[in-house]
């Protein structure tokens, strides 16, 4: 019963990949034909007079951007009834499809939830930074959604989330101390995202996007490999981005932890059969807490006393690595990375130019200049590193202080924080309405 489930998700997941692929295939060459036409007229002559007429750059559509909120905000409003409501993970999935389809090939991947946090990020930094208001409403609403019905936006809505949910066709169970321990890397990653952000040294969560080469059909090489790796291993081990990268995920994590309404294994009262305990590929599945007290309250206490002791230590001890990895971190920044090319150039270390020292040494800027600028991003790269490493200790203290902390727990239940609405569990409980 189990396995044929499985196996018609597969299947049927299989055969729209391929219907995709084909309507994709056939649009490239449909648009590819007229694209090639187009060199076969004669070249205009320049040298006659003629003025080239003013370039326009046509800015976003408007109308396109709009189009984008309502269906940011009807594809949420969906995804959070058919959790909630409908509980059929068949009607999530299409959801899902059609956010790829719309959001990541039609779109492009962009505007994109996960990378608004660095347009949000930078907006907070940089006063003459402004935020637009579309990329505001792609932040902020899935958040909303995530505080009022828990994370039905990596349910069915995220483009990231639905290329990943349509590959996990075998996914194995990630032991739970390994999901732990690497359940620390997105918020490395979102720390590092905004000490970019605030150093002015880019936005790295749209340059490293894994995903964004397939939906814009090119990008370097090394990032197609990034995300044909990414893909290729998510189809054993279910949404490694979303699980141990995405930074906008930790942001959904809390969100959801908080959420008033939530999705449920089982409509009714769990009997605690345990049928779902497996049925989740992400470890988002709490068991019950009642049978064994691991400890008495005294020493529960007496630790958990001692891990809130510790934060300030962690913290401290952050600051300390963050501050010593100033000159690694700097390196995030272009300037730093072409003072540095251009000391080694001049030191006799690499042997020829790149572009960007060549373009350094075209515009005739003197050394020196570059070296002190680079000197002085170091310094705030100091102050930054500190702060990032900070941000780590805090985190790694909350992260003792929730695995140590005992919680009575009764049933089998979604993990708030961890769980992504998938649905999967839903048709394994055998209490029905
Ligand atoms: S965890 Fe991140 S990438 Fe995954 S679905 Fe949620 S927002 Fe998207
Ligand atoms: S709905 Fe949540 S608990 Fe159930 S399988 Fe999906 S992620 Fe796991």
């Amino acid at each position: 019963m189990i396995s044929d489930f499985r196996f018609k998700i597969s299947d049927f997941f299989l055969l729209r990949v391929f219907a995709s692929l084909r309507s994709l295939i056939l649009l490239l060459v449909f648009f590819a034909v007229p694209a090639h036409a187009e060199f076969r007229f004669p070249m205009p002559e320049f040298a006659s007079g003629y003025k080239h007429p003013p370039v326009y750059t046509p800015g976003p559509s408007t109308a396109m951007v709009g189009w984008d909120i309502v269906v940011l905000l009807a594809t949420l409003t969906l995804a959070a009834v058919f959790v909630l409501k409908r509980r059929k993970r068949r009607e999530i999935f299409l959801l899902t499809l059609f956010s790829l389809l719309y959001f990541g090939f039609v779109r492009n991947g962009c505007v994109c939830s996960v990378g608004s946090i660095q347009n949000v990020a930078a907006g907070l930094c940089n006063s003459a930074y402004g935020v637009p208001l579309t990329v505001l409403i792609f932040f902020a609403a899935p958040l909303i959604f995530a505080l009022l019905f828990g994370r039905v936006f990596c349910a069915a809505v995220c483009p990231l989330g639905a290329i990943q949910e349509a590959v996990a066709v075998k996914p194995v169970k990630v032991p739970l101390a390994v999901e732990k321990v690497f359940s620390i890397v997105p918020y490395i990653y979102l720390g590092l995202a905004m000490l970019s952000v605030a150093m002015g040294s880019g936005f790295i969560i749209c340059q490293y996007d894994p995903f964004v080469g397939f939906f814009r059909m090119g990008a370097s090489s090394s990032l197609l490999i990034f995300g044909g790796l990414m893909l290729a291993l998510g189809i054993f081990v279910a949404r490694p981005y979303c699980r141990f990268l995405c930074p906008y995920g930790v942001l959904l994590n809390w969100a959801s932890k908080l959420s008033r309404r939530h999705a449920v294994i089982t409509p009714a009262d769990c009997i605690q059969c345990g049928l779902c305990a497996d049925s989740c590929p992400y470890n988002a599945i709490n068991k019950p807490m009642t049978a064994t007290v691991p400890e008495s309250r005294g020493k529960g206490a007496r630790r958990l006393g001692l891990l809130i002791l510790l934060i300030p230590v962690l913290i401290v001890t952050g600051a300390g690595a963050g501050r010593l990895l100033r000159e690694p971190l700097s390196r995030m920044h272009p300037t730093v990375r072409l003072a540095e090319r251009i000391a080694g150039e001049e030191l006799g270390r690499y042997k020829g130019t790149t572009i960007e020292s060549a373009a350094f040494r075209a515009s005739d800027t003197p050394n020196e200049k570059l070296y002190a600028e680079a000197v002085g991003l170091k310094e705030k790269f100091g102050l930054g590193g500190m702060v990032f490493g900070a941000f780590i200790g805090l985190v790694v203290g909350c992260k003792l202080i929730s695995v140590s902390v005992f919680r009575k727990r009764t049933d089998y239940e979604p993990n708030r924080g961890a769980c992504y609405s998938c649905g999967r569990c839903f048709k394994y409980c055998p209490v029905k309405e």
